[in-house]
């Protein structure tokens, strides 16, 4: 039983029915994926990916780049990082896709592979009973299953019930995301340095693309949907240069989204008996490195691998959580000092700690 269907409770149901276990997906949420979020997939997500044989379905269907450009506040080039290819330098380094479209390329591969994905239901209770966990879901329906895997989000409720505690911290920054029609020079991720503010874009395929901009020093808030178009093109108002092409985009935006940046990282055990966290619920990094999503990818994948390498569920985790607990919690650490650094304005000291970190996570999963 997996609790969650995102980003990591779709990878892991995929690859652990590929080896033959009989997975179920509680997922609290309706069928509908969110709408209006684009991800980057870097080069570890697509390698992961490839693994599962979906890296071509989302290069065709999101956006294949491999090239991020650093601006300044008027738009001038002033550094630009040519991102690892994992898969061969015939394939782009990264791919942009809009979040529904991975989302549906994910489910189909886990139902195609015999995994029920059950909307509106969640864990309310968990009790290991010898091999097996007993679980009680919202409908009142109980299972008793071999593994538990929540991969239920940062603020995952599988962590509470299995007692594994950890801090969820804000730094002060709420990001925003809009969809916007791609401009044509939109080859690439484009990130431009404000005096405030980070704004950017990032195309998500030949039509689309998402503007960002990652708001500085603000107290956690949410601003009711009227407001949020208005107000993105007046913080944008601080760019001058190209990114008033992009603020005249944003006015053509269905869709304009703002969160906090939250991080978390589980410093102690992922896992009780036969029960385990992946993905955000154990590593949320912030979003400047762009990278959560390879590490739910990958925690899919290194789960299933290290369950079938071992005589029994327990030994498994554990080998799952040796060797994932430091390369998580690296990246958790850095993005959080990528962060940082740019809430500080030391963007010259940010742009090699990305170029490295990224180096880092191109060393296997
Ligand atoms: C603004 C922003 C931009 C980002 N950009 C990128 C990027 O470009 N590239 C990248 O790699 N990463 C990016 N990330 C990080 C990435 O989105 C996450 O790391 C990734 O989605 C984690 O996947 P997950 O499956 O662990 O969690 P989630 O994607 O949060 O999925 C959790 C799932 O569990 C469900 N759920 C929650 N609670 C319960 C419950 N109690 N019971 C049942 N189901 C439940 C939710 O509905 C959801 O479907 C970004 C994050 C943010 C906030």
């Amino acid at each position: 039983m997996i609790v969650g269907a995102g980003v990591a409770g779709l990878t892991a149901a995929t690859a652990l029915a590929r080896d033959g276990w009989q997975v179920e997906i509680a997922e609290i949420g309706p069928p509908e994926a969110p709408a209006g979020w684009g991800l980057c997939l870097t080069g570890p997500s697509l390698r992961a990916l490839d693994e599962l044989g979906l890296a071509d379905a989302c290069l065709a269907e999101g956006y294949g780049m491999s090239t991020l450009t650093y601006m300044d506040v008027n738009g001038e080039p002033r550094g630009e990082l040519q991102l690892p290819r994992l898969m061969g330098t015939r394939r782009p380094a990264m791919a942009g896709i809009a979040r529904p479209v991975l989302h549906r390329i994910l489910h189909a591969e886990a139902e195609r592979h015999g995994v029920v994905v059950r909307h509106g239901v969640t864990v309310v209770a968990v009790d290991q009973e010898g091999d097996l966990v007993r679980v009680r879901l919202s409908d009142g329906t109980v299972r008793k299953v071999a593994l538990l895997v929540g991969a239920d989000g940062v603020r995952s409720s599988v962590r509470g019930l299995l007692g594994l505690e950890t801090s969820i911290d804000f730094h002060g920054q709420m990001v925003w995301r809009a969809l916007v029609p791609r401009p044509r020079w939109a080859t690439g991720i484009h990130q431009f340095a404000g005096k405030a503010d980070t704004a950017g874009l990032v195309p998500l395929s030949g039509g689309q693309a998402y503007v960002f901009l990652t708001e500085n020093g603000v107290e956690q808030s949410v601003l009711p949907d009227a407001r949020l178009a208005p107000r993105l093109r007046q913080l944008l108002e601080a760019f001058p240069g190209r990114v008033e092409e992009i603020r005249s985009l944003v006015s053509m935006s269905t869709s304009v989204v703002r969160r906090p940046v939250l991080t978390a990282f589980l410093a102690g055990a992922w896992n009780r008996g036969s029960c385990v966290v992946i993905g955000d619920a154990a590593h949320a990094p912030a979003p400047q490195m762009a990278s959560g999503a390879a590490l739910a990818i990958e925690d899919g994948l290194v789960l299933a691998r290290e369950l079938g390498r071992h005589e029994t569920v327990g030994a498994g985790l554990r080998a799952f959580v040796r060797r994932r607990a430091q390369r998580c919690r690296t990246l958790v650490e850095t993005s959080v000092t990528i962060a940082r650094l740019v809430q500080a304005r030391r963007h010259h000291e940010a742009y090699p700690l990305v170029d490295s970190c990224h180096r880092l996570m191109a060393e296997p999963a």
